[in-house]
């Protein structure tokens, strides 16, 4: 630790080859205001909260200024784009480098928003606030639903104007993660570099997230590749169950946006659906629906396959070889993600041991609540406290049965009501950061400058299984609306 807001930081990144990244400095912006800091995650890396509120931090926060020891930097990386592969790289960000944590865990500290680098194409390098703001609550409240996810630090406003179809208020966000790299980054260092870039990359990421993968073998189907792209494999299986089971649509799912570490990132057009419909679809620019709630589990297996494509080099010195072991990887995600998803909806029904015809009960459930535009959430809450009257199906005969089915199913169980009881407290979250909350918090911070309805709705966000009367007020669905809910990049 070298300074007494507790910066402590090293620069792996920076120590890779070039070829990675572009040494980039931020451009001081004319002045910083913080907006919201996050002092829980603070203490957590090890900074001091009142510190981080110091003018000098503040001007860290805003790229303005430097913590000791850190070496800012672009990251380059391409990916596929709705399917069609491109070079991309940090064009509004810069990673500051990594923060020892007291307990030794390495953090990325990214800056988004921080200006023009050289992969900015024609963008101007900068993000407004309400975006910024956006990804703050979502990604908050997606750590406290138990997912992994990046996190966020800290917005500062710059006291500039971005220009988009109007002035907005310029922010920059401090993104936390366990690092940044992305499905792309390995596309671009299979296209543009060496096979011996591709191998210092996986080598890093192992080192980073695999330790316990270093010690094996090179190449073959004992090699430390193929377990990586096999854990790789399991870890997005993983974290796609979880976004399924609390209904999270990311909305972006390029190959740019997913990271080996396993963590949820970029949350531009995300958004949690509302009345159960796989085909739910929010981001404006999906238009064909390519990232569709329902198909986030398929589009993972697509963004893992041109992983273990840029891999293919590194897991077999024969061509077919390497292919057919990649193939088995890869088949590998539908159980894991089938049987991570079934535990959760076990959990989420209360139901501790395993049958055979739970995958129907399930299905039948999900079928009602999608015949009937049911809250996805509050048909579970409502399950979780013997509501049983208030989800859309409520009335009709086809809900009886099922209750029945079910009702019979717990009633065969060993477990105690209360302890059923308990496991759906735990499974089902009270609030999620339902879409006109946010939006009404976005307004009141952006256009007036109040900031208590974001802070109140990120304090009920914090305990999403805390299912307390407050939180009672914020599951509350929106009066009925004509237009369907929009997000954008
Ligand atoms: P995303 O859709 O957020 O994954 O971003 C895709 C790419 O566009 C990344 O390379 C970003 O750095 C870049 N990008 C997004 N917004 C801007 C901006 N305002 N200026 C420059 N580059 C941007
Ligand atoms: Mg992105
Ligand atoms: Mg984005």
């Amino acid at each position: 630790q070298n300074s007494q807001t507790g910066w402590n930081f090293d620069n792996t990144y920076a120590r890779l080859p070039e070829f990675f990244f572009t040494k980039q400095e931020a451009k001081p912006v004319r002045s910083p205001k913080l907006i919201v800091l996050n002092e829980p995650l603070a203490a957590e890396l090890g900074l001091d909260p009142a510190e981080l509120r110091s003018e000098v931090n503040v001007a860290v926060l805003a790229g303005s200024g430097l913590p000791p020891g850190a070496e800012p930097l672009a990251q380059a990386y391409a990916g596929h784009q709705f399917g069609y592969f491109t070079m991309l790289g940090d064009g509004r960000a810069l990673l500051l480098g990594e923060q020892i944590a007291p307990g030794g865990d390495r953090f990325d500290i990214q800056l988004k928003g921080s200006g023009r680098t050289p992969y900015s194409r024609g963008g101007d390098g900068r993000a407004a606030l309400g975006p910024m703001l956006r990804e703050y609550i979502i990604s908050e409240a997606m750590h406290a639903l138990g997912i992994p996810t990046t996190r966020s630090l800290a917005v500062v406003t710059t006291g500039e104007t971005v220009v988009r179809e109007q002035g907005l208020c310029g922010a920059i966000l401090t993104r936390i993660a366990a690092s940044h790299v992305r499905v792309g980054t390995f596309q671009y260092a299979a296209q543009f570099g060496e096979p011996a870039d591709v191998r210092t990359l996986a080598d890093y990421v192992i080192q980073r997230h695999y330790p316990q993968l270093a010690t094996l073998a090179d190449t073959g189907k004992d090699g430390r590749y193929l377990a990586l792209l096999r854990e790789a494999i399991q870890r997005q299986a993983s974290l796609i169950a979880k976004w399924q089971l609390v209904g999270f649509i990311h909305g972006v799912m390029n190959t740019d946006n997913m990271v080996l570490s396993g963590e949820t990132i970029d949350y531009g057009p995300c958004a949690f659906m509302d009345a159960y419909d796989p085909a739910t679809v929010f981001s404006s620019i999906d238009r064909q629906g390519r990232y569709a709630y329902g198909n986030q589990p398929s589009i993972a297996v697509w963004n893992l396959s041109r992983f273990a494509e840029s891999l293919l080099p590194l897991l077999h010195d024969e061509e077919e070889q390497a292919v057919q072991l990649a193939e088995e990887a890869l088949k590998g995600f539908a159980g894991q993600f089938e049987a991570a998803w079934l535990q959760g909806m076990r959990s989420k029904l209360g139901l501790f041991d395993e049958q055979a015809e739970d995958v129907v009960l399930i299905k039948d459930l999900l079928d009602l609540m999608h015949q009937h535009h049911a809250d996805f959430t509050n048909t579970f809450l409502a399950l979780t406290f013997g509501r049983l009257e208030e989800p859309a199906m409520a009335g009709t005969s086809e809900w009886s049965d099922w209750l029945a089915r079910w009702q019979a199913r717990l009633a065969g169980q060993m477990e105690s009501p209360e302890t059923v009881r308990e496991l759906m407290r735990r499974s089902n979250p009270a609030v999620i950061p339902r879409n006109h909350r946010v939006e009404e918090a976005l307004e009141a911070a952006v256009e007036r400058d109040d900031y208590s309805v974001m802070q109140r709705l990120l304090k009920v966000l914090a305990q999403p299984f805390a299912h307390t009367p407050e939180q009672a007020e914020f599951a509350e669905l929106p009066a009925a609306c004509d237009r369907p809910y929009r997000t954008f990049c």
